[in-house]
């Protein structure tokens, strides 16, 4: 397959160059081709995903992956003309009465690589604002989820050309190759070491990126919060899709005399969630052997150290199921604690003053996410204030992310650049500044020779 992609690349080019200009209509024809090939493949590629997962329930992966990039898709359509529109800009004193304009147009060729966690959504919703802005695009999805890549191709080919949208399969190697292409946009989404890579590739041809990256989000409860609702919402923030999750909760700082009951109540709110243990119908899989072997390890390690660790029955039944587990007060220094956890394990760390706990979030890399739980305004505007995280939920978790009026991303280590609505268009295109001028302007008067000019301004 890599060595068709640098063909496939240049055939987008070349009809990107024969139709620079790509109208309103073209655009959602696009869109509508791909919302109509969603609706036909959604029956595949929800087994193809369960599959992959070794088992991931309907519902889950309908409300994660279909319905946000159905979501994405309408939304664009139902803002495109708007979004599209010249933007008249004002034009400063002395450069009247020349006018100003911004004019959004498509980059050209874009490539988009997706990880394995929600492998239909994030591939489809880049798409999608890539489409709209009226790009052609190259999709690199994970080699980690076969049925649904083959899936995804299968469903993009028969709906379109492929100098419009491609899907190119592989792993590392393909996906290195991948990235060396010349695009004119290249939007990852992964991990923050893949990132580095990928935004090193992408430095090489001067090839602007996105990355939407992982890292350690934080849920803090705060002394006026409401336990029982946080530890119920912080609970499913860490089971959904068993913890694989970009913006999870990845641990929880309460204050110290609260570690004992916020660990029952989280523990509480599982036990509710999934009456069978880590068996439970709607308990996602682990997606590989090798993951499930990490976080094996993630929990040996905190056990040897001499964390309390509290867990949910793991049945038996299917082996790639891991039970989630609570780790009270874990060292620092182990690896659960330095590494992004993505699986449903939740430390839970006490801190004695709000002012610790800022020092803790703020003395590590930014999040994808930041999670406060206060009833109080002004503990909740402490960390809005004082903390730096891609984006933040209030008094839940996750679902700033839903929002398709919010921006999406990550900030330093957890990533640059953002979409989501009309953000993941801007991100697709180029937002041109335009002047005209008119054929008698006193701008001649800026013109050599100088002589005298300092006395009439
Ligand atoms: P990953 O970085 O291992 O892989 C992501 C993609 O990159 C895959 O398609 C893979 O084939 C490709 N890839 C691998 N090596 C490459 C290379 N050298 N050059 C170019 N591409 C390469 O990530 P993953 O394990 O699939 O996903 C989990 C990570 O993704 C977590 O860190 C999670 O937080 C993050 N994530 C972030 C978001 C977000 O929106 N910010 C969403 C989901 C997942």
């Amino acid at each position: 397959m890599s060595t068709e992609m640098p063909s496939v690349f240049e055939a987008m080019r070349r009809a990107h160059r024969a139709e620079p200009v790509v109208s309103y209509e073209v655009r959602l024809d696009r869109l509508t081709r791909l919302e109509n090939a969603l609706t036909k493949a959604e029956p595949t590629l929800l087994t193809a995903m369960s599959d992959d997962f070794s088992h991931r329930s309907a519902q889950e992966s309908q409300t994660f992956d279909i319905d946000v990039s159905f979501g994405e898709i309408r939304t664009a359509k139902r803002h495109l003309k708007a979004w599209m529109k010249i933007r008249r800009i004002r034009t400063p004193l002395i450069y009247k009465p020349a006018r100003a304009e911004i004019r959004p147009q498509p980059l050209g060729v874009v490539g988009v690589i997706a990880p394995w966690n929600f492998p239909v959504m994030l591939s489809l919703a880049p798409i999608a604002a890539a489409l709209a802005a009226g790009n052609r695009v190259m999709l690199k999805p994970s080699e980690l989820t076969p049925r649904t890549s083959a899936a995804l191709r299968d469903m993009i080919t028969d709906a379109f050309a492929p100098d419009e949208i491609s899907v190119i399969t592989g792993g590392p190697d393909v996906s290195a190759a991948f990235s060396d292409l010349p695009f004119d946009h290249l939007f990852f989404t992964g991990s923050t070491a893949v990132g580095r890579k990928v935004a090193e590739a992408a430095a090489r041809n001067l090839t602007p990126v996105t990355l939407e990256l992982g890292g350690k989000s934080p849920a803090i409860l705060m002394p006026s919060a409401d336990l029982d609702r946080a530890a119920r919402r912080i609970a499913w923030g860490k089971t959904a899709n068993a913890g694989q999750v970009c913006v999870a909760p990845d641990y929880v700082l309460v204050p110290r005399h609260k570690i004992g009951p916020m660990a029952d109540a989280v523990m509480g709110a599982m036990m509710r969630f999934y009456p069978q243990g880590a068996q439970s119908p709607d308990f996602a899989g682990i997606i590989t052997e090798r993951h499930l072997a990490r976080l094996d390890a993630l929990l040996s390690e905190a056990k040897m150290r001499g964390a309390e660790v509290i867990r949910l029955d793991g049945g038996t039944g299917n082996a790639r199921k891991f039970a989630p587990a609570l780790v009270l007060d874990p060292p620092l220094d182990i690896a659960l604690m330095q590494e992004e956890i993505f699986g449903p394990i939740l430390p839970i760390l006490p801190y004695d003053t709000p002012q610790e706990a800022l020092d803790f979030v703020a003395g590590r890399d930014h999040p994808l996410a930041l999670y406060v739980f206060a009833e109080d305004r002004a503990e909740q505007n402490l960390w809005l204030d004082h903390s730096i995280s891609g984006g933040v939920t209030v008094n839940d978790t996750v679902i700033h992310v839903g929002f398709d009026t919010l921006p999406f991303g990550g900030v330093g280590a957890s990533g640059m650049g953002a979409y989501h609505g009309r953000a993941g268009f801007e991100t697709f295109s180029h937002l041109k500044p335009v002047v005209r001028q008119v054929k008698w302007n006193g701008m001649a008067l800026v013109e050599p020779p100088f002589k005298g000019l300092k006395a009439r301004l």
